[in-house]
């Protein structure tokens, strides 16, 4: 036999194949792989076998990770970011056989102070159905508080013909896992107040002009001169000091012509802290605060006027030496505010919409169709309730149901509405149907590819929305 060595140049080039395959996409571009979400998700696919045999040692379905020493860089990343995503993701039932009931939740029961008897500690929530495909409230009305009991009503008992139990992610529109919805989850970023103060600029009552303006001054892009000598276009110093830098908090506030407003408008307690804040805490507590003396105006908006005030004098005196500032330039921009609150008052007084009153009526269907009207209601923390009747297109009765939710939003009583009714149209054959619900934010959502919240989401997998035309009715 034979044997010769493969040239150097020849493994290299495998290696490159071997390398493309895992971090390329398919146009030959590099890209990172969400992987840490897959492998969680459950999926079923050959790398995550493939991780499987060689990580999970305890074989506990990666329920414990561990990272040794030897392992590969991936593993050992997949272990570190693995436990920041124990509070975003939660199961979508399906089938139910793969969830145990008890513990597989964001928040078990037993985090809930309440005991499970020991017969039942390892059922898997498809145990918890009875033969008809109900839950089984005999099982759990002994031990169970009324308040959950209530809350399970209004929850789509697993399905033997519904699709296999996964994960889903909250923080997207559909449930489906993206980077950029976990990364702001981990890091908290809905919550974060700096996110917010950009709402709060975008919602100024203030002209548009000044809250783009507001907007620049945040970005920190106002062309001071500071800014301009940076760019080699003459040199930072005040024109009005002379011998000070003017950026943008110096002309904004610290100037003595931007003092002297300031000192006006702003009430005793405030003045300390707020000339010595930096530019993005000064703007931030602005925004956030109520600075002024009491002069029945919103701080915000006296704040954002005055800036966008200095700013414009300052620009005008650069171009022409000849302009003056107003001789009470406080008093000025208290005006100018007055009156754009005035003017703003008059404005939502023209535009407010007038109340209509519509007669309501059934729409009767073309001939051979039949019409489903469902109804969901609900008293918060009390009862929620639907029903729905089907009706020929001569509004003959052909069925009627209603249903007791216990303690659901009104959103899941509506969708409940429906669900019920499609089956109710099922039992009965009808092929031509027509769906009227009284809620648009169902007929939306029923219409639309994403699920838009996770609440619900189990009981729209069960809608077939594709199946029939759903619209807006009595
Ligand atoms: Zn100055």
């Amino acid at each position: 036999m034979m044997t010769t060595t493969i040239p150097k140049a020849c493994l290299n080039e495998i290696q490159k194949i071997q390398r493309a395959f895992i971090w390329e996409d398919a146009n030959g571009n590099k890209k990172y792989h969400a992987m840490g979400w897959v492998i969680r998700s459950g999926e079923d696919a050959l790398w995550i076998e493939v991780m499987k045999g060689k990580y999970d040692r305890e074989n506990t379905n990666f329920e414990h990770v561990v990272a040794k020493a030897q392992d590969s860089t991936l593993w050992k990343s997949l272990v570190h970011t693995w436990h920041y995503f124990d509070g975003y993701e939660f199961w979508n039932i399906g089938k139910g056989n793969l969830v145990r009931a008890w513990t597989d939740n964001e928040t078990s029961i037993e985090a809930m102070g309440i005991m499970v008897p020991e017969s039942m500690q390892y059922l898997m929530v498809k145990d918890l159905v009875d033969d008809n495909g109900c839950w089984n409230f005999d099982l759990l009305r002994t031990w169970l508080p009324h308040n959950i009991i209530s809350k399970m009503y209004a929850l789509l008992p697993p399905q033997n013909d519904g699709d296999t139990d996964r994960r889903v992610c909250s923080g997207t529109d559909n449930g489906q896992f993206s980077i950029a919805s976990a990364y702001k989850l981990v890091c908290n970023f809905s919550d974060n107040s700096r996110e917010m103060e950009w709402l709060r600029i975008w919602k100024l009552k203030v002209p548009e002009r000044i809250t783009s303006f507001i907007w620049l001054v945040r970005h920190d892009r106002l062309l001071t001169n500071y800014r301009k000598s940076k760019m080699h276009i003459g040199e930072p110093w005040c024109t009005h000091c002379v011998d000070i830098v003017e950026d943008t908090l110096h002309v904004l506030r610290d100037c003595p012509l931007a003092k002297s407003v300031w000192c006006n408008l702003l009430n005793n307690a405030a003045r300390e802290n707020s000339f010595a804040a930096e530019l993005k805490d000064w703007i931030h507590m602005n925004l956030q605060q109520d600075l002024g003396r009491n002069m029945h105006m919103e701080w915000y908006g006296v704040w954002a006027t005055s800036c966008h005030s200095l700013w414009t004098w300052r620009n005008r005196e650069t171009h022409d030496e000849t302009r003056l500032r107003p001789i009470h330039p406080w008093r000025y921009i208290l005006d100018c505010h007055l009156q754009y609150m005035a003017a703003n008052v008059n404005n939502i007084a023209l535009s407010t919409r007038q109340q209509m009153e519509v007669d309501i009526a059934w729409q009767q269907p073309e001939a051979g169709w039949v019409v489903l009207n469902t109804d969901g209601a609900s008293k918060m923390d009390v009862a929620a309730g639907c029903g729905g009747l089907l009706r020929n297109s001569h509004g003959q009765w052909i069925g009627g149901f209603s249903r007791h939710l216990g303690i659901c939003s009104a959103y899941l009583a509506e969708l409940w509405g429906v669900l019920d009714g499609l089956r109710l149209a099922r039992e009965r054959g009808i092929t031509k149907l027509k769906v009227q619900v009284d809620s648009r934010v169902v007929v939306q959502t029923l219409n639309s590819s994403n699920i838009g919240s996770t609440v619900g989401s189990m009981e729209i997998y069960s809608i077939d929305s594709s199946a029939v035309s759903i619209g807006l009715g009595d």
